[in-house]
């Protein structure tokens, strides 16, 4: 049998073996076959990353602004070069269709082309005159190293919701990659290295929790960005409140889509539901996961409209080249544990009355046994507050309600702990005005599936979905990832 690699961590521009405690298998969700693995590095090994990082920030955060971007515009490049190589690794990792995994890459190119405006972006404010003689000035300035721990599911573009913003603004960074996938982030940092970024800019440290923990406790770490579950969202809070850090800390989410008796096109409307709760088999952050629809009537219409469409999506091993390029396939989950977890939320939904309408527990893929596949899964008759509605089940699991109105509608999202997206279908003008307004959630969609804001837009969520004041993205990351410093000059004439 062929040797596996063991992935390597990138510390001060050179690659390294980890100092580690132990290897985790790197699986191939689809088959089951273990790819590579990865190294559980120590607490002393991240201190190595952010030690280099230290020593690299005074040199970096005093490079002129426009020749810290000019690394990024040469990234941006080979990135889209090798976007096909990319894009192949991360879906063998993390079993979403390449389709998807292309879309993923569009976002890190987007995140990086936003930050090169940072010469632009990056610029403070100047008031001549606060008093007699004397000027009042905003500098916008970097404050040192700074880490970012990354979930599953986007193994590429999560880490790019930060990685240009700090880097363009002057700071210098580590980036710990899930212990699920990381491949696609260790390929992306030899293109990193190509670059020929200054040594210590760039830090990547693979690990678990362990490795996290070493990050965020280590003081010379400014800030720490986050995207998990909500669980892990409140340690990082926690702790680096404690610590005096900055830190962003986006979490778990359960988005509603909200269908108003008044939505004509139901052809669309449906396709467009099947995608935003299928996709990527329900793994991403923006997925839909509840569906509430208003009336009797449009209640009933959805619920077989949208379980006859949930039959037709494609499940499969997203490798295989005769699916490789439709444009909805649905791959496994990310893990035989995800499985175990959808499984027995199935299993909660049938004990606590709701119909399993659509069951794809016993989905069975040719070629695929070791595979980690959950077939489209459907419930209606849920009710607010049961276990199934509560959960983010992180899976292709659907659950539909009903509401009498759209206040009530309203009412069992802003209910929910969860509070990252929420759509609305409707062509009424009030209704979609009523919904933007008093829905209480971070991303909010009038006609869209997957209401995701593009990289010059924040992102983030409200509640239990985002345990933090700073969103990613957009001019946000630069607030993140800057500190004003605030001068008022006086100079007297020369005798
Ligand atoms: P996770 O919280 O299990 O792990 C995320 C990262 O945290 C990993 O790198 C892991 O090693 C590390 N970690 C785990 N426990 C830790 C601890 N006690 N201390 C420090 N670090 C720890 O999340 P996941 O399962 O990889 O990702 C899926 C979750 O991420 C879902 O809940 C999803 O909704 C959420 N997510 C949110 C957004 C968003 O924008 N809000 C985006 C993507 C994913």
């Amino acid at each position: 049998m062929a040797k596996v690699k063991i992935v390597k961590n990138y510390i001060a521009g050179k690659w390294r073996d980890a100092e580690r405690t132990g290897l985790l298998d790197v699986e191939n969700p689809g088959t089951g076959e273990v790819i590579a693995k990865v190294p559980l590095s120590t607490e002393s090994e991240v201190d190595h990353a952010v030690e280099a990082a230290a020593l690299a920030f005074p040199q970096w955060s005093h490079t002129p602004v426009a020749r810290r971007v000019s690394y990024l515009y040469a990234l941006r490049n080979v990135l889209r070069d090798n976007e096909e190589k990319i894009s192949q690794v991360l879906v063998s990792e993390m079993g979403k269709s390449l389709p998807d995994a292309r879309v993923e890459m569009k976002r890190v190119f987007e995140n990086i082309e936003v930050a090169c405006g940072m010469p632009m972006l990056q610029q403070g404010n100047k008031v001549v005159g606060c008093s007699y003689d004397i000027d009042g000035e905003i500098i916008r300035a970097p404050l040192g190293v700074f880490g970012m721990i990354a979930p599953f599911n986007f193994p590429a573009m999560a880490p790019f919701w930060f990685i240009p913003y700090a880097i363009a603004t002057g700071n210098t960074f580590i980036t710990k990659p899930s212990e699920l996938v990381p491949l696609t982030m260790e390929l992306i940092t030899e293109y990193i290295d190509q670059t020929g970024l200054p040594p210590g800019v760039f830090n990547l440290v693979n690990g678990d929790k362990t490795a996290a923990s070493a990050l965020v406790d280590n003081p010379k770490v400014s800030g720490i960005s986050f995207v998990g579950k909500s669980e892990t969202c409140r340690i990082i809070a926690q702790k680096c409140a404690a610590a005096n850090k900055r830190y962003q800390a986006m979490g778990s989410a359960k988005n509603h889509l909200v269908v108003m008796p008044d939505y004509y096109q139901i052809d669309e409307l449906i396709r467009n539901m099947s995608t935003s709760c299928y996709g990527c088999a329900g793994q991403r952050c923006m997925a839909a996961s509840a569906i509430v629809v208003v009336g009797d009537d449009m209640y009933k219409t959805i619920c077989e409209k949208f379980i006859d469409e949930s039959k037709k999506v494609i499940v499969a091993n997203p490798l295989d080249p005769k699916i490789a390029d439709e444009p909805i396939v649905m791959g496994p989950v990310i893990s035989a544990k995800a499985k175990k977890f959808i499984c027995e939320m199935i299993e909660t939904g049938v004990k606590e009355g709701a119909t399993l309408a659509l069951d794809g527990r016993d989905i069975k893929i040719p070629g695929c046994e070791k595979g980690h596949f959950v077939g489209p899964t459907v419930f209606t008759d849920v009710k607010p507050g049961m276990e199934i509605h509560k959960t983010e089940i992180f899976g292709p699991v659907v659950v539909i309600l009903k509401a009498k109105n759209l206040d009530e509608a309203i009412e069992i999202t802003n209910n929910h702990q969860y509070a990252n997206g929420a759509s609305i279908y409707t062509q009424n003008g009030y209704y979609a005005r009523k919904f933007k307004l008093e829905v209480q959630c971070g991303m909010i969609g009038i006609n869209v599936g997957i209401p995701a804001p593009v990289a010059y837009l924040p992102f983030g969520g409200m509640r239990n979905s985002m345990m933090c004041d700073i969103k990613m993205q957009g001019k946000a990351a630069i607030s993140f990832f800057t500190q004003d410093k605030v001068i008022t000059e006086r100079y007297w004439e020369e005798d």
